[in-house]
């Protein structure tokens, strides 16, 4: 039976990674048939962030990604949170004991860290593994008598897994095929803690034998544990799931998302963090040059300029490679602040500091087309197909179909995706959506059903519809420069005016709108555009929007009237 679990620490908002971890593990379990489990690892009580549990659960739920057993829900084999799970693991301590696989030591931190400064002075890296654990304080190196006597004085201990000597380890994994690695370059683990709680790999592994996990599915970042885990199934005598490493969410291309709209604001953020780091330059001077660089990020000699060069003076040569390795490289949290976009899937405030983090929700995107970015960030469907939605996912996952390569995140399409799926709601269920944003609507819900009829085909997100449409409910304030040059000249207001009289009596429905301008244009002997351009003007303040008399028929008579005679005196 295929069981797969996501199980995240509660140390902070889940983010795109995380989501995407999720997605895959949700996809490859009902693909099979089998089951989602959600587990919460939070036995490291001093990440712990107040909330993160609860945003974990409803960001998955706003998803669509529903855990079939999980804390709320429970199942077979509750609790679902590692801190209730104490008893466990305390059993599961007692029997690795007994093994040759691991060993209590009492090393306090201040001995280690000690320790790691000779290390250090002789140029050289501590390591607590079998060339050093001989002379520390644990139960290898010391007397039977000396241990029992640590322990009856109640001095606190850890539990540390011994690796064994200059083995290799065959390791598998469904999406990165085989590798191995010799037990020499890896360390005695902590497995339990001096408060008695186990750490991350001891519990991971327990829980996913007790949860009769068949298959993990997590981020690359655990794939140099694989080694460790392993052996901890030979160790606890348990057969071990099938192992696939997801590859890392990659940064944007920069050229996509700086322009001259922003500039000046992503100057500003990568200059705060640069002089934070680099605090002899000063921030005027570091803004401009970073600022220099950042406008030539179109140019295709963007990435040579940011090359070395003998000739760069000491701020040059920091920003260069401040520059380097800010544009590149892995997708972080921070990145989202950066650049301007959301990387957590809900809005997540920071309990401490008090800090929102926008979130994809909060942003206007579906999550519909959030699902489909975020699937489509190492996996391609068979066809290369680019709109999927979540059934047509777990129809057409493949384990084996997920790259093993970096995936790179776009923004644009992200948006590109949320057009879409916008496109593929109905007027209604946009309108419920509009209604949930706050915006104080003084309107009919038939006038507003009409309006988002003209306005969803340019809508990238639901209040653009609002945005772009602003001048459905009210009057320009003000009319665009460059179109009044292009749309007025002298006669316009005589003709308008003329224009308006006429409409007085005209019945205000598009059709027959259109056929009214169409005959007035006729009859002044003037061009369609010539009275069409101006008419728009003075409704709109651009020269934008759905077609004229479309416009006129829903902001009607008297107020078409009213913004013509505004536009004419
Ligand atoms: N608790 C780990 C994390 O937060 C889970 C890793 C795993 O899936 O084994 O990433």
């Amino acid at each position: 039976k295929v069981r797969v679990r996501f199980a995240p620490s509660p140390t902070g908002p889940l983010h795109l990674g995380g989501v995407r971890t999720a997605l895959y593990d949700y996809l490859f379990a009902k693909n099979q048939g089998g089951e989602f489990v959600l587990r919460i690892e939070d036995t490291d009580t001093a990440r712990y962030v107040e909330g993160a549990e609860d945003y974990i659960e409803e960001a998955l739920e706003w998803c669509g990604i529903i855990p079939d057993e999980s804390p709320k829900k429970g199942g077979k084999f509750a609790p679902y949170r590692q801190s209730e799970r104490r008893d466990i693991y305390d059993r599961y301590t007692e029997q690795i004991l007994k093994t040759d696989y691991a060993y209590i030591a009492f090393d306090t931190s201040e001995e280690l860290d000690a320790i790691r400064a000779e290390f250090e002075a002789k140029g050289e890296v501590f390591s607590y593994d079998n060339r050093t654990r001989n002379q520390l304080r644990n139960s290898l190196a010391l007397s039977e008598e000396e241990v029992q006597k640590l322990l009856d004085e109640k001095t606190p201990y850890v539990v540390r897994f011994k690796m064994p000597v200059d083995r290799t380890l065959n390791l598998e994994d469904i999406i990165r095929g085989h590798s191995s690695v010799n037990t020499n370059t890896l360390d005695d683990k902590v497995l339990v803690k001096n408060d008695g709680m186990p750490t991350y790999h001891f519990a991971n592994i327990i829980d996913d034998h007790e949860m009769e996990i068949s298959h993990v599915i997590r981020g690359e970042e655990w794939l140099p544990s694989l080694g460790l885990h392993t052996l901890l199934y030979e160790a606890m005598g348990w057969k071990a799931p099938q192992f696939a490493h997801l590859s890392l969410i990659l940064k944007p291309d920069v050229s996509t998302l700086i322009n001259k709209d922003n500039i000046d604001s992503i100057t500003k953020s990568f200059t705060e963090e640069f002089v934070l780091k680099n605090s002899q330059f000063s921030f005027d001077e570091s803004a401009e040059l970073i600022k220099s660089f950042f406008a030539e990020v179109k140019s295709p000699r963007f990435k040579s300029m940011l090359g070395e060069n003998d000739k760069d003076n000491p701020l040059t040569a920091s920003v260069k490679q401040f520059l380097k390795k800010g544009l590149s490289g892995k997708l972080s949290k921070r990145d989202g602040d950066k650049f301007g976009f959301p990387v957590f899937p809900l809005n997540f405030t920071d309990p401490k500091t008090g800090n929102v983090s926008k979130g994809y929700r909060e942003s206007g995107y579906l999550p519909e087309a959030f699902i489909n970015m975020i699937s489509l960030l190492g996996w391609s469907p068979a066809d290369d197909k680019e709109n999927l939605t979540l059934e047509e996912m777990i129809k057409e996952f493949d384990l084996h179909k997920v790259h093993k390569a970096g995936a790179r995140f776009s923004k644009e399409k992200s948006e590109s995706l949320n057009h879409h799926y916008i496109q593929l709601k109905s007027n209604e269920e946009l309108l419920t959506i509009l209604k949930n944003l706050d915006l104080n609507l003084n309107i009919e819900d038939e006038k507003l059903l009409k309006i988002i009829h003209l306005m969803k085909e340019r809508a990238t997100f639901p209040i653009d519809i609002y945005e772009n449409g602003k001048f459905f409910f009210e009057a320009p304030v003000s009319y665009d420069e460059k179109a009044s040059k292009k749309a007025w000249n002298e006669e316009t207001s005589a003709v308008l005016g003329e224009l308006a009289e006429g409409l007085n009596t005209t019945e205000f429905a598009s059709e027959t709108l259109k056929q009214a301008v169409h005959d007035f244009a006729e009859n002044k002997g003037l061009g369609m555009g010539k009275v069409m351009m101006p008419l728009r003007l003075a409704l709109v303040g651009e020269l934008k929007g759905p077609d004229v008399p479309d416009i006129m028929e829903l902001i009607g008579k008297e107020e078409s009237i009213s913004r013509i005679n505004n536009a004419i005196n």
